[in-house]
């Protein structure tokens, strides 16, 4: 999820420069700590920023080859222990790595009984250790690496090393972004060009199960069967910049984008068998939350927005009533809460300061503390008794897209694991557990028609005002559409319930007040049409959020942008993208600084 950068080459003891210089391009991604290893001289890791790397190597620190990372904590906290690169028991394999080895509690436990010892809580360890079990049998570096990536499970995209063979690196993808830099002499590992670029624009971008083996002068491709394979290399033209942002023109739209991904990664080995929710955050609390009576959801901004759906699925389908709170309201006035309650905070960046307040006086009244958090080790991740760390990767764009995305896939797993201990029925758990595994597909589907989304944002570009409306699992996504309009475009935009309409908004509507309603098939559908019915009656513009092949509502709405269906309950997970793309191509015609909104700060640590 964060940055990997590895280098072999025959220009003297270089390497730790370049790697350096290599990290310093990858940090615009945001990460929790950073190291670096050359067989010559060893590893040094930090937590904090790349500067705090540099000020800890010690003089002489050198070689012709290495491996570096930044690391976006997902398993265990940010320390200097848990920082990559981690290392086998005997010192000589060294690895870094991206993403989740979801099966490395089951290997750990392996090859701790065949006495391995390991020093980090981090699932990356593993792998070392695996490469050295097989080194054992294989006696070759390629083929012992190979071996343990057929034992995992996951996402990976790593760089491995071996002191044995200083100038070899290998590199392997699946899931987790891998490009390989082709230089004169050189090779280069990274998980985008962007460190790439200024030493070649030749580079091959590695598909899932690839495996490389690079020296200074050779690299060679193989799959997970150990068979050969040619890729054939992309010249690049884009700019440092345009790297970065994986070849588009913001960050915010780089994150829409990854929303298939996000909700695979929020998923990933969570989902049992029967359509429960295994949450290895939860096991230790799973007694208290049997016997919890009351649920009180607290958050701000868009995270407020994904604790109101969390209310709509976990009442409707866990039974336990919630109520969900601004976490700025919460904090100053005196909530009823008791050990009965569990009091959940929703946060991407887990600082956020008056959620975090929030979560201090509900433990001083006795409730228990979950945490639904992004960011690995952060404050309220620590302070919650427990918690779902949503996996979504680091989010550069100020306004939230693919957390938001991630949060609502998190709430929804939460809802089938206190579903499953009360009355949720196994049919039932196992129709939504389905309906979650097809959304990525369904989230991309929306992706790929964007340009349609462009088309009628630009036409709308011109408008002062506008409304969002929608009901029940979609009241909460009128909400956050209109937030994303306000904080891309500056743009006056209301959220309203659509059955509040009547009772105030609809004076504002005329021709030239435009309405974006959430009014796909589900069981409020006739009741959005009548909605919409008394918007055009008004002479108000009316662009639907409607479901595929639903040709009625073309009648009456002006505009309609179709999403493929679900069940209701994780409607939103779609309706929210193409609302998301809708701010961002507004904003984008507006020419306005999409991803540093004036007036915003990414994470609100300020009350
Ligand atoms: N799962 C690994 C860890 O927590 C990888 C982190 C990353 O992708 O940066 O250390």
């Amino acid at each position: 999820m964060c940055g990997i950068f590895a280098y072999t080459g025959s220009k003297g003891s270089e390497a730790p420069d370049i790697l350096l210089k290599g990290l310093i391009s990858l940090e615009y991604r945001g990460y929790d700590s950073a190291g670096i290893f050359t067989p010559e001289s060893g590893a040094v890791k930090t937590p904090g920023a790349v500067a705090e790397l540099k000020k800890k190597i010690p003089k002489g620190f050198g070689g012709k080859s290495g491996i570096a990372h930044l690391r976006w904590a997902t398993h265990g906290e940010p320390t200097e222990v848990n920082a990559h690169p981690h290392s086998d028991s005997t010192g000589e394999i060294w690895v870094v790595h991206n993403g989740i080895i979801e099966n490395f509690k089951e290997l750990k436990k392996k090859l701790e009984a065949s006495g391995h010892r390991f020093v980090s809580d981090t699932d990356t360890e593993i792998l070392a250790h695996l490469v050295e079990e097989h080194l054992k049998a294989e006696q070759n570096f390629e083929k012992a690496a190979i071996a343990a990536l057929n034992d995992v499970r996951g996402t990976y995209g790593i760089a491995l090393q071996y002191k044995g063979e200083p100038d070899k690196l290998i590199a392997a993808r699946m899931g987790s972004p891998i490009v390989i830099g082709l230089g004169d002499g050189e090779h280069f590992i990274a998980s985008d060009p962007s460190p790439i670029l200024p030493h070649t624009k030749s580079v091959v971008f590695l598909e899932d199960g690839d495996v490389a083996v690079l020296t200074p002068e050779k690299h060679t491709i193989y799959k997970l069967d150990a068979t050969k394979v040619k890729r054939d290399p992309t010249e690049i033209d884009w700019s440092a910049e345009e790297a970065q942002k994986s070849g588009y023109e913001h960050f915010m739209l780089k994150e829409i984008m990854e929303g298939p991904e996000v909700v695979e990664n929020t998923l990933r080995g969570r989902l049992r068998a029967d359509g429960g929710a295994k949450l290895g955050g939860l096991e230790f609390v799973a007694k208290e939350l049997g016997q919890i009576e009351r649920i009180l959801i607290t958050a701000c901004g868009t995270a407020y927005y994904g604790g109101l759906v969390g209310e709509y699925m976990l009442e409707e389908f866990a039974g336990i009533p919630v109520e969900v709170e601004l976490a700025s309201e919460f904090r100053y006035r005196s909530p009823v809460l008791n050990q009965k309650t569990a009091l959940i905070a929703i946060s991407q960046s887990g600082e956020t300061a008056d959620t975090l307040e929030a979560i201090r006086e509900g433990k001083r009244k006795g409730a228990l503390t979950l945490g639904i958090v992004n960011a690995v080790g952060s404050t309220i991740a620590r302070e919650t008794d427990a918690g779902v760390y949503n996996h979504a990767g680091p989010e550069v764009s100020v306004a939230s897209t693919k957390a938001l995305v991630s949060q609502l896939t998190a709430l929804a797993l939460f809802t089938l694991f206190l579903g499953r201990q009360r009355a949720l029925s196994p049919q039932k758990a196992a129709e939504i557990a389905a309906e979650l595994r097809a959304l990525p597909a369904k989230i991309q589907k929306v992706l790929d028609d964007r340009e349609k989304i462009a088309v009628v944002a630009k036409k709308y570009a011109q408008a002062r005002d506008f409304l969002f409306i929608g009901r029940k699992y979609n009241f909460p996504i009128a909400l956050e559409g209109a937030l994303k309009l306000k904080e891309v475009s500056y743009i006056h935009a209301e959220g309203y319930g659509a059955g509040e309409m009547k009772h105030g908004p609809i004076a504002m509507i005329d021709e030239n007040f435009p309405s974006v309603a959430i009014a796909t098939k589900n069981s409020v559908y006739d009741k959005m049409l009548s909605n919409i019915e008394q918007l055009k009656a008004r002479k108000g513009p009316v662009i639907a959020i409607a479901t595929e092949g639903d040709a009625e509502i073309a009648k009456t709405a002006d505009d309609c942008i179709y999403v493929p269906p679900t069940i209701e309950m994780l409607e939103p997970i779609l309706n929210v993208v193409p609302l998301q793309l809708f701010a961002y191509y507004f904003a984008k015609e507006k020419g306005y600084n999409v991803d540093r909104p004036r007036n915003l700060a990414k994470s609100v640590t300020v009350e």
